[in-house]
């Protein structure tokens, strides 16, 4: 009785909170009111899961963007490779494999990202990542699963890694912003029919210091990461299916580089979920 007059009390005072005091908007920094009728956290599980993408963005961001950043985002749309996950210019046809993928095997297999990397989910990630705004890694960490119940077999996938920082970076930032997306999935599992999958953010290393990839080209990322990662413990990867997890796709890299050392290791298949990836 008392947790509910206790909650009831939360309410009012959030209600009443939410109708004085604007909220910055942490994509554009207007200030804005925010939608009583979703308070931050409610979404209901069911359409995290069942709702275009887009509609999972907008839910789960109305606390943190104005109306007008609501809806700058652009998800990533089909028709688009099954291999590599780029969108095709026409808007017509089924996802079939693009014509790069054919020609070049990747190392990496079945690359999903939730959006493209522009407008408020840019704006999102780097708030996330540089100005420490760790709170947006739930809502976002919400819009990830959404696409990944969209994309993946989850009875297919034995492992889900982020990419990991180097010892260096995490010190200086304090989180790897990968691992804190995918922090509260295994309470997201548990309402779906399916397995919690392990998480594994310590078996696959960086292991050595490397600069960031941003603003450097295709040639110069992949010597940036070249042999920068190494596995733990192989005898739990062999054989096995891991997704890796990554804020931003850009060339890929990162993940390839990720996915040859699990793969030298005994790993069976890599595939990649990412936040957001470039257009
Ligand atoms: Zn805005
Ligand atoms: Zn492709």
């Amino acid at each position: 009785m008392a947790k509910k007059k206790s909650e009831m009390f939360r309410r009012i005072l959030q209600t009443f909170k939410v109708s004085i005091f604007p909220s910055k908007c942490l994509a554009c920094g207007l200030f804005f009111h925010q939608k009583q009728d979703k308070p931050a956290g409610k979404t209901p599980f069911d359409q995290i899961v069942h709702d275009p993408i887009e509609t999972v963005f907008y839910r789960v961001m109305t606390p943190f963007l104005c109306s007008s950043c609501l809806s700058d985002f652009s998800p990533v749309q089909s028709p688009f490779c099954t291999q590599c996950g780029r969108m095709f210019e026409s808007k017509s046809g089924d996802n079939h494999q693009c014509g790069d993928c054919i020609q070049n095997k990747t190392l990496c297999s079945g690359i999903r990202a939730a959006g493209i990397y522009r407008g408020a989910l840019k704006s999102n990630i780097h708030a996330l990542k540089y100005n420490n705004k760790v709170h947006l890694a739930r809502p976002l960490g919400r819009l990830l699963f959404s696409s990944f119940m969209k994309y993946y077999n989850a009875s297919t996938i034995d492992y889900i890694m982020p990419v990991p920082l180097h010892i260096s970076r995490l010190k200086q930032r304090g989180f790897n912003q990968a691992a804190m997306l995918i922090r509260q999935w295994p309470v997201l599992f548990s309402q779906t029919e399916h397995r919690c999958i392990p998480i594994d953010c310590k078996n696959l290393a960086r292991k050595r210091k490397t600069l960031s990839q941003t603003g450097l080209g295709k040639k110069k990322r992949k010597q940036n990461v070249k042999d920068a990662f190494a596995v733990k413990d192989k005898s739990n990867i062999s054989g096995k299916h891991v997704l890796l997890i990554d804020d931003v796709y850009t060339t890929g890299s990162t993940c390839d580089e990720c996915a040859k050392t699990l793969i030298s290791k005994g790993a069976k298949t890599v595939s990649v979920l990412a936040l957001a990836r470039a257009d």
